[in-house]
């Protein structure tokens, strides 16, 4: 950036800890859509030289396995780490904690145990995002904790825009939309593979089974994301008494709506018990 409007452009130095594909998705989405925001990075995973080694190559971020040396000179410090190592990683990082802004994305996190460990007034956010971070395609769900400024906030949504879409919600809902954000890419994974199972079985090559069924989910969100309503797209393609009205019957007699129901119930109180 350069010119008047570059003095303006707020740069952050963020510490990311926990080196794993989330953590991955997010330094590369910052470095390749917000790199005007970034001052530096640094990057410290436990244990694991190889793998910091290999992000230095690829990213040529700073990498370390002493993140001490780095935290208290940070505006961000972003952990992504599995849910269970919150609890010791939090009570060692607490001493270094002044006023940097402290974000997980942990599942079913949510605030409390941030609250509970880091010195009070720390401002925290939690940020659910999905797997399509990996390319810049994620829809995150994010909550801020009542120390969060304005500051903060643009810090918290510079590191959301870069792996995609983003949305506010209050605590509660991320912890209830957790399933349908974060884990129903699985599903609609799993729906794919068994549309691709039976394309297999009527004879078609798998490469050509991947094809059809890809383009006709590509197509059909295209759909919707045009702004059409998914109960009048189904009624487009459901004659009464026809072919897909015979396909919709099987599902709504085997209780479709209510397994996608009890799915996304299990999701989330799985997700709740998680620490
Ligand atoms: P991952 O297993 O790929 O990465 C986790 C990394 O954390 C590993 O590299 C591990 O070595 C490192 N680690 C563990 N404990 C550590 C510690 N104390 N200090 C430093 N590093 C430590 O997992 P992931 O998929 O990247 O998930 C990371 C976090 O992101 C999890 O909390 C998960 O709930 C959340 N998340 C992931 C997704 C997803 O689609 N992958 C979606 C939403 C949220």
């Amino acid at each position: 950036m350069s010119g008047w409007r570059g003095l303006f452009v707020k740069r952050y130095r963020v510490l990311v800890i926990g080196a794993g594909r989330m953590a991955e998705a997010i330094f590369a989405g910052l470095l390749r859509t917000q790199v005007e925001h970034v001052e530096g990075i640094v990057v410290t995973n436990r244990n694991n030289s190889a793998r910091l080694i290999e992000i230095k190559e690829k990213y040529d971020v700073t990498v370390t396995h002493d993140w001490r040396e780095y935290i208290e000179s940070v505006d961000v410090v972003l952990l992504s780490v599995p849910p269970q190592q919150h609890r010791e990683l939090l009570t060692e990082i607490a001493p270094y904690i002044r006023k940097q802004l402290v974000i997980t994305v942990a599942a079913g996190i949510g605030l409390d145990l941030l609250e509970e460990l880091l010195p009070m007034n720390t401002p925290i956010a939690w940020v659910m995002p999905n797997t399509a971070s990996r390319i810049g395609e994620s829809i995150s769900l994010y909550t801020c904790g009542q120390h969060v400024s304005p500051d903060h906030r643009r810090m918290l949504e510079v590191i959301v825009a870069g792996i995609g879409e983003a949305a506010e919600c209050t605590e509660e809902q991320v912890h209830n939309l957790t399933a349908i954000t974060g884990s129903a890419p699985a599903f609609l994974y799993l729906f794919t593979e068994v549309l691709e199972e039976v394309t297999q079985e009527y004879g078609v090559k798998p490469e050509m089974a991947r094809k059809l069924v890809v383009q006709m989910l590509f197509g059909s969100v295209a759909m919707l994301k045009q702004g059409e309503e998914p109960a009048k797209l189904r009624d487009d393609v459901t004659t009464p008494g026809g072919v897909t009205a015979a396909g919709i019957e099987v599902l709504e007699k085997r209780g479709f709506h209510d397994i996608l129901r009890q799915t996304i119930y299990a999701t989330n109180s799985r997700a709740r018990e998680m620490l």
